[in-house]
């Protein structure tokens, strides 16, 4: 039964609460975001926008793979939605990807990757020699190169700056920079009050604060291991795009950007919620730039900085609600996946609210599971 016009409130306008509150407004719920500083502010803002599930997956086809697969595919249609009610243009450019290896033992890797892979409909394949060098002539010479056709990237800060505006377009309310917000009351209804006192009601809460969700465990009363693994990146200046691929290495990727930005990223630290770079972050970022593209040997990054992905302790992120706290409904703990999985995400979200069985098998990601 669909239960139209629930006055919802997402916490937190991150890429996840944008998209949550987005899917919610459009099914006719009365929606509010409640974040405490601007929305894209955090990890959202900083991710290099890949979407990527084959190359992030390479172990085997569990559930984790099937909800980032699910989300890629409807990327298509979402992102032509996000732009026509925004107005606002953002790039999405299919480009494929390259999965780089250096030496002739990581080759049955690759084919064991690329068995299971393909029943899911991707077209990948090995390359190598004058196709490799065809595909991405720009590139060092590698051994060979898983090649994923199907994998796209997006500009994740106009991503969220659209996202935000189309949020706006379909009615919802958007407060920023309220600080600490504390959760009153989710038994009866939910209510929220802000630093100033002020209260806001809701008969459901949605819970989207990526990094900063390990919080909410005393409050409910069960583990929720989500923490921050800072990722540092940094990106060269260029006048146009000069890759033609997202390029994978098992020690990072690049990207180039339609507006000439080639980013590389990502170190993997833990640096409490510290959102600063570091000399030796991005030193191996560089050397591991120049070794893998000799034509940015004599560049330098031009820009570099930061975010906190939110990571919990399997790896998976926390969606649905718990069934002493039918009100709350966790969206949180995407890690390295969270540009990738918001739509899927918020299709998940809005059928919960819907009343609607979602399509994917969502066990493995209940928010309780780490009782
Ligand atoms: C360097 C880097 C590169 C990345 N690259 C990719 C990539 O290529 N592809 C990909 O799919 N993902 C990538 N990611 C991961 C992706 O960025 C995250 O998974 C995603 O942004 C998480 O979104 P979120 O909305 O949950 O979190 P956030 O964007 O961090 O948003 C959470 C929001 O909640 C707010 N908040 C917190 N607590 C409260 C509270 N109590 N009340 C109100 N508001 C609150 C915060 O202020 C914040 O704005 C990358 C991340 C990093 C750091």
């Amino acid at each position: 039964m669909t239960i139209v016009g629930e006055r919802i409130i997402v916490l937190g306008g991150g890429v996840i609460g944008l998209s949550c509150a987005l899917a919610l407004a459009s099914r006719g719920h009365d929606v509010s975001i409640l974040e405490k500083g601007s929305c894209g502010g955090q990890a959202s803002g900083a991710a290099a926008g890949m979407l990527a599930p084959f190359s992030e997956n390479p172990e085997y086809p569990d559930g984790f793979f099937r909800l980032c697969l699910d989300s890629l595919r409807r990327y298509p249609r979402w992102q032509a939605e996000v732009k026509r009610l925004s107005g606002m243009d953002f790039e999405y450019t299919e480009s494929g990807s390259l999965y780089a290896v250096y030496h002739e033992a990581d080759l049955s890797a690759l084919s064991a990757r690329l068995s299971w892979q393909r029943p899911f409909g991707t077209e990948a394949d090995i390359v190598e020699g004058s196709r490799l060098e065809q595909l991405e002539p720009q590139m060092q010479q590698a051994r060979a190169a898983v090649y994923c056709p199907e994998e796209s990237h997006v500009h994740a800060p106009d991503y969220v700056r659209a996202l935000k505006a189309a949020c706006c377009t379909v009615g919802v309310e958007i407060r920023e920079q309220l600080q600490e917000l504390a959760l009153a009351d989710w038994t009866a209804g939910v209510r929220v009050q802000d630093s100033a006192g002020q209260s806001y009601e809701a008969d459901r809460i949605v819970l989207c604060t990526g990094a900063w969700s390990g919080s909410w465990s005393e409050l409910f009363g069960f583990p929720i291991p989500v923490y921050p693994i800072r990722g540092q990146i940094c990106a060269y200046s260029a006048e146009q795009a000069e890759l033609r691929h997202i390029l994978f290495t098992s020690q990072g990727y690049m990207v180039s950007k339609a507006n000439g930005m080639l980013v590389c990223g990502a170190s993997e630290d833990i640096a409490g919620f510290a959102t600063s770079v570091t000399d030796k972050g991005i030193h191996r970022l560089e050397a591991l730039s120049k070794r893998t593209l000799p034509f940015l040997k004599e560049r330098q990054p031009t820009l570099k900085w930061a975010g906190l992905r939110p990571a919990t302790q399997d790896g998976y992120p926390l969606l649905g609600s718990s069934p002493e706290h039918p009100r709350v409904i966790f969206a949180c703990g995407h890690y390295r996946n969270g540009i990738l999985l918001s739509p899927a995400t918020a299709a998940v979200v809005a059928d919960i609210v819907d009343g609607r069985k979602p399509e994917l098998e969502l066990d493995a990601f209940r928010p309780d599971r780490f009782r």
